[in-house]
């Protein structure tokens, strides 16, 4: 069916997407030297522009899974995310699964097999 790879390809779409803001986001992690780091939401919808504020140690947590993305309250995608903790008012860690969590483990900044360049 054509819907199917239709449904496919968007779901590869919006994971490709939040790949690229968790990107961003490793990135302001890297040059930041506070406690707090101002993180886009990495939910799917590609016009979001919250922001969501998470100390080093949440950071941590985030990304010792490469599946895990970290949205606003309310922004998770069911349909592709389970959600696998909530800090009420403040964020929620997700982790895509299916063909989303395909795309975003193997886009993974912290992936040694990716890019071929170490640090
Ligand atoms: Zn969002």
């Amino acid at each position: 069916m054509e819907a199917d790879e239709d449904e496919q390809e968007r779901a590869r779409q919006a994971a490709l997407n939040q790949a690229l803001r968790r990107d961003v986001n490793e990135r302001r992690l890297e040059s930041s030297d506070g406690a707090e780091i101002d993180f886009v939401c990495e939910c799917s919808d590609p016009s979001c522009e919250e922001v969501v504020s998470l100390t080093l140690g949440e950071c941590e947590f985030i990304r010792r899974v490469p599946t895990r993305l970290v949205v606003r309250p309310g922004h998770a995608d069911p349909e592709t995310e389970r959600v696998v903790m909530e800090e009420p008012g403040r964020f929620q860690v997700v982790e895509k699964f299916g063909l989303g969590g395909d795309v975003v483990e193997h886009l993974d900044p912290r992936g040694v097999n990716r890019r071929g360049e170490s640090s």
